[in-house]
């Protein structure tokens, strides 16, 4: 290939156009389409995929309702859990049973859910 000019140039506006991608795919996720399970998931899996392969992310906050394990979407009272124990939000994922820890204290700002520790049962 000879012209790999106009492939850096290519490769550039995929990166802009996987972005544009997620923006459309957090959108979904926001507009609680709660009621179909299906294309939540779908949109889960096209978030992680699209963030491992261009390298970007989604908002934090929408982080909070994609399990990366089985990289379906945690819908609260679907397809997540949650409770409060000592200061900390359990999300539990219904489908592979793992816990996304927050800080309660913390909720208000967003930074810290950079921080998030989670468990494996
Ligand atoms: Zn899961």
């Amino acid at each position: 290939m000879s012209n790999s000019k106009a492939k850096n140039k290519y490769s550039k506006n995929k990166k802009k156009n996987a972005s544009k991608a997620m923006l459309f795919l957090s959108n979904i996720l926001n507009e609680r389409n709660f009621t179909q399970t299906t294309l939540a998931d779908s949109v889960a899996k096209s978030i992680i995929r699209l963030g491992k392969r261009h390298g970007i992310r989604a908002k934090k906050n929408k982080y909070n309702k994609i399990c990366r394990t089985c990289q379906s979407s945690m819908i609260p009272g679907k397809s997540s859990r949650i409770r409060i124990s000592n200061g900390f939000i359990l999300n539990t994922c219904m489908t592979c049973q793992r816990i996304y820890r927050f800080r309660l204290d913390n909720q208000d700002s967003e930074k810290y859910n950079d921080k998030t520790s989670t468990i494996c049962n």
